[in-house]
C-alpha cells in the first residue's frame, strides 16, 4: 500500500538527523501536494515530530487547513521552485557540513566528478547570499537552479529537488558527498575539471542510467535448475 504524503514526509524528516543532512533543526523538506504542498513546521525537532506537525500551504503561503503550525521560514522557495518547475514534486534543504562549508566561501562545484550531472548540468551552482525566509533568496535559488536540480546557498546550504522525496534526498545527499569529495581534492590542490564535451557525453548517458526493467511475473525469466 502507497503512504499518504504524510507517512512519506514524516519517513523522511526521521532520515535527515541519521543521514548527516542535518543536525538540528536546521534545513527543510517538502512534498507537491494538490493545491500547493506540504512542508515541515519551522523550528521543531524533526525525531520528535507527528504528522499534525506538517503544514498544509498554498502555493502563495496561505494555509490550505485551519489550525496548523507554523510553516518553515523557507516556504518562499519551496513554493517558487513548484511555481517555476513543474517537474518538481518534493524538495530538500539541509545545512549538511561539507556543501555548507563550500558555499560559506560562495564556491560552486565545478565538474571534478562525473557525479556532478546528478544535479543536472557541469556544475552545481552557488546562489548568492540572501536573508534566510526571504522572496529575494527564493529568487536567487530559483536562478541558480535554472537547468539544475540542486544548489548550494550561500552562507547558508544546500538545495535539491526531485520527483519524489525519495529522488530529492538522493539528490541532496549526492550533492554533499559531492562536496566532501571536491572538499577534501582541495586539500591537495586544484583538481582538474572534466571538460564540457565529456559533460555533455556523461548527461546523455544520465538520461537512461539505473533505468531497470520491472521484474513482473510475465517477464521473469525461467529459474535456472
Ligand atoms: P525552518 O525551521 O523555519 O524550516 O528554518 C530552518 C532553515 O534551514 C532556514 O533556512
Ligand atoms: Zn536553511
Amino acid at each position: 500500500m502507497s503512504r499518504t504524503p504524510r507517512q512519506e514526509l514524516l519517513a523522511y524528516c526521521r532520515k535527515l538527523q541519521p543521514s548527516g543532512l542535518s543536525r538540528t533543526t536546521s534545513g527543510n523538506l517538502s512534498v507537491r501536494v494538490e493545491g500547493g504542498m506540504l512542508i515541515t513546521p519551522s523550528g521543531m525537532d524533526y525525531d520528535r515530530l507527528r504528522s499534525a506537525d506538517l503544514v498544509w500551504l498554498g502555493l502563495d503561503g496561505a494555509p490550505l487547513k485551519p489550525r496548523q503550525r507554523v510553516p518553515s521560514s523557507e516556504w518562499h522557495f519551496h513554493a517558487a521552485v513548484y511555481a517555476a518547475r513543474s517537474e518538481a514534486g518534493a524538495i530538500v534543504h539541509a545545512h549538511s557540513p561539507f556543501a555548507t562549508t563550500l558555499a560559506l566561501h560562495g564556491l560552486e562545484i565545478p565538474a571534478v566528478h562525473y557525479m556532478v550531472a546528478a544535479a543536472g548540468g557541469d556544475s552545481i551552482r552557488c546562489a548568492p547570499y540572501a536573508t534566510f525566509g526571504t522572496p529575494e533568496l527564493a529568487r536567487n535559488a530559483l536562478a541558480a537552479l535554472e537547468g539544475r536540480k540542486a544548489c548550494l546557498l550561500a552562507h547558508h546550504g544546500l538545495l535539491a529537488f526531485g520527483r519524489d522525496l525519495r529522488d530529492a534526498f538522493k539528490r541532496a545527499l549526492e550533492v554533499e558527498e559531492l562536496a566532501e569529495q571536491y572538499w577534501r581534492a582541495l586539500q591537495i590542490g586544484t583538481p582538474p575539471v572534466l571538460d564540457r564535451r565529456e559533460m555533455t557525453r556523461v548527461l546523455e548517458k544520465f538520461q537512461t542510467y539505473g533505468q531497470q526493467p520491472s521484474l513482473t511475473r510475465a517477464a521473469r525469466r525461467p529459474r535456472a535448475r
